[in-house]
């Protein structure tokens, strides 16, 4: 693990320390589950927050969305029972865009001392600049960057990170839905509870 600096207005906050991993979640996998155990079991961290978006900006009009309702009911399947992981339907119940500096915003009103990390997969990482007022999630919280497989992406070095190391899991919520669509199982790369859901809500086929 390397670890970046991390700024005087984190460090000297006293209380839990919140992990954020958002998503779209459509649908959650093991890729998403084995970065967040290890971003809580690595970074020490108290609790992450698998925070759901709403309405995600970086795919609307690419393809069509699950509901939210659905994608909140998986990810509450994923983790359920897992003590350190929880789901977060901030975003949902703001509606509209979802913004993580507004994400961030609300959980610093509600716990003022909470210490943030944002966790990202590093193709999420390599779009950072591109956020709505990144500057201001990069001032919120420290930034942790997960590798997925392929190509590395470069991260823009303008901000530091912290990288945690994670078994490389070449799968996404991409290659999911396309195996339902195909008849394929997707048992064993999301937990039963999520297969047992997305069949009986007939998602993706
Ligand atoms: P899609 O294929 O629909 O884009 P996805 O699998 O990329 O889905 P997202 O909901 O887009 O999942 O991703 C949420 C976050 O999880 C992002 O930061 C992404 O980089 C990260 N992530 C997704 N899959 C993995 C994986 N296999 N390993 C590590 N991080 C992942
Ligand atoms: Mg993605």
């Amino acid at each position: 693990m390397t670890v970046g600096q991390v700024d005087g207005v984190t460090s000297a906050r006293r209380g839990r320390r919140i992990g954020v991993f958002g998503g779209t979640f459509d649908p959650p996998h093991i890729g998403h589950l084995v970065a967040a155990i290890d971003a809580h079991q690595v970074l020490g961290l108290d609790v992450v927050l698998l925070v759901v978006a709403n309405a995600p900006w970086q795919k609307l009009g690419e393809r069509s969305i699950s509901p939210a309702a659905d994608r909140l009911a998986m990810v509450e399947a994923a983790v359920a029972g897992r003590l350190g992981l929880e789901v977060s339907d901030v975003e949902i119940r703001r509606g509209g865009l979802s913004y993580t500096a507004d994400t961030l915003t609300a959980l610093l009103a509600e716990e003022p001392d909470a210490e943030l990390f944002v966790i990202l997969g590093n193709d999420a990482a390599a779009g950072f600049a591109t956020w709505e007022r990144h500057e201001e999630v990069a001032e919120m919280a420290t930034l942790v960057v997960v590798d997925r497989p392929g190509t590395p992406t470069p991260i823009d070095d303008g901000f530091s990170w912290i990288r945690i190391d994670i078994p490389e899991l070449e799968i996404s919520s991409t290659e999911l839905r396309q195996r339902v669509v195909d008849g394929r199982s997707v048992e064993y790369l999301t937990p039963p509870g999520v297969v047992a859901y997305l069949r009986e809500r007939d998602l993706y086929s």
